[in-house]
């Protein structure tokens, strides 16, 4: 049996301002080609790069909070290689002294090793327009700051590299060190993959390159793997190359070879000095470092929030800014509240086509109608159907006045109510003692005719008291 071993290099935008070197804006997404340029970022003669502060200081951020070790000594390196995309014919990066080594991230349990961060700028992008015989460069994101982080060959499976990459999105999302957005190409992954008999030293691996979401990494991987499976079973060997993904075809190609590979004849910048970093910013940047998702998780778990709902709140950056933020505002609603966003709001978004941010919803408006609920003023069902209303940015408190909604949590106007229903419905009526289910057939419509103002369980005591039952 032939085991998987896999590694994963991970790049981030670091979401910052300015470019790593340069005041250009970092993140041009969407933008004209060639507006955010200047002398250092197209590498002119006599430009000189300055470090950008807010990049290093999130990426220690991030660094720190995988645990990895930050070295005394900081040295930004150039990389060599003549590509159209790099005007320096070289690459800023980092190379024998990276900002953080030896860190991990756990994922379902299993702590998975993080070999090193490392802070690097970003290439240009060669667009290829159909109506052309040429290709053109845009040098918007050339310069732009990132992580490079590279994991050690410990993850196992298809399905473990792609909750592995879940999480470092849900950390960078919530330490907002980046968008880590895939679709917007912040968050950009290349594979390792090789395959051994358990127990034994590492096969030869082969890298995958250029892929642009999470399934596609999970997909190439299992391709990969089958590929490498079939060529180990019929006692041939594995070549170390890098090869491609082909979307559409659902396959990998080869690339280059080993052989083929550049020698970067990396030498450390002259033009920047190693940076040294000392326990004071060290520790500021600890004190100042967010809650991450599983802290998060867990104090959910904590206030008793179902064990669904903490998880699906927890590690979604948006969704728990939101609920933190709301559940300040109505101490001891933590759970009522959770179960609101996750079974009503949620379930409206997304049939709404809408997403959290976009929507009118606030903190404060959502409490207000929980609130009105928790506190029996209308009962759940008028909540729900006031929801969108609410999530449309309208006063929860203000509706209920204007349209007398309050629930009915009156004996004598309920009885009234009870007694049409039974009269009217002699035959259900006269079932109850047979069948219990019909108790509720009569409850839907006391719940009717009060439009939904009744308070349920009060109406349910009346009934059953009406019926004989209790
Ligand atoms: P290289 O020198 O070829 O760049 P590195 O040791 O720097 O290799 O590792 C690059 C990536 O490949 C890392 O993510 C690492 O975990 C992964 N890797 C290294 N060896 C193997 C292997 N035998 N099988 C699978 N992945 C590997
Ligand atoms: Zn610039
Ligand atoms: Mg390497």
């Amino acid at each position: 049996m032939l085991e998987p071993v896999i590694g994963l290099e991970i790049h981030l935008a670091i979401k910052t301002r300015s470019k790593m070197f340069c005041s250009c804006a970092a993140d041009s997404f969407g933008e004209e080609p060639n507006v955010n340029t200047c002398p250092v970022c197209l590498g002119l003669p006599g430009s000189l790069p300055v470090v950008n502060q807010d990049a290093i200081e999130k990426a220690l951020m991030f660094s720190l909070a995988l645990q990895c070790s930050v070295p005394e000594l900081t040295q930004f390196h150039r990389k060599n290689y003549y590509y159209p995309d790099a005007p320096k014919n070289y690459q800023i990066s980092q190379f024998d002294q990276p900002i953080g080594e030896g860190g991990f991230i756990e994922v379902a349990g299993r702590c998975i090793g993080v070999a090193r961060c490392h802070v690097e700028e970003d290439a240009g992008r060669l667009v290829h327009p159909s109506y052309a015989d040429h290709s053109l460069v845009d040098l918007n994101r050339a310069g732009a700051p990132l992580i490079e982080m590279v994991t050690e060959p410990a993850l196992r499976t298809p399905e473990e590299a792609r909750s592995f990459l879940n999480q470092v999105r849900a950390i960078a999302q919530a330490l907002d060190v980046s968008d880590a957005s895939p679709e917007e190409g912040k968050m950009r992954a290349d594979v390792n993959v090789s395959l051994r008999r358990p127990g034994e030293p590492y096969g030869t691996k082969v890298e995958v390159k250029n892929l642009n979401s999470f399934k596609s990494v999970q997909s190439a991987l299992e391709v990969e793997i089958r590929r490498q499976t079939a060529i180990l079973e019929e006692g041939r060997h594995v070549t170390q190359e890098t090869r491609g993904w082909n979307e559409g075809g659902q396959k990998t190609y080869s690339l280059r070879t080993k052989e083929e590979e550049a020698d970067y004849r990396y030498f450390p910048d002259p033009d920047l000095p190693p940076m040294r970093f000392n326990a004071v910013r060290l520790d500021s940047i600890r004190t100042k470092t967010p809650e991450l998702p599983e802290q998060k998780r867990e104090r959910y778990l904590k206030l008793n929030l179902k064990v669904a709902d903490a998880a699906l709140i927890a590690y979604d950056a948006t969704l728990s800014r939101f609920y933190d933020a709301a559940a300040d505002l109505f101490p001891g609603g933590g759970q009522p509240l959770a179960n609101w966003l996750v079974s009503e709001v949620l379930g409206h978004l997304k049939s709404s086509r809408l997403d959290l941010a976009s929507s009118g919803l606030t903190p404060g408006g959502l409490v207000a109608l929980v609130r009105l609920v928790e506190e029996g003023a209308i009962s759940g069902r008028v909540g729900k159907e006031l929801l969108p209303e609410v999530m449309a940015g309208k006063d929860a408190e203000a509706l209920v006045r204007e349209r007398g909604l309050t629930q009915i949590t009156d004996t004598s106007t309920i009885e009234r109510l009870v007694d049409e229903v039974v009269s009217s419905h002699p035959a259900i009526a006269s079932s109850v003692r047979d069948n219990p289910k019909a108790v509720n057939a009569l409850l839907g419509r006391v719940m009717q005719a009060s439009r939904g103002q009744a308070k349920p369980d009060l109406a349910r005591t009346l009934l059953q008291r009406r019926l004989g039952l209790d």
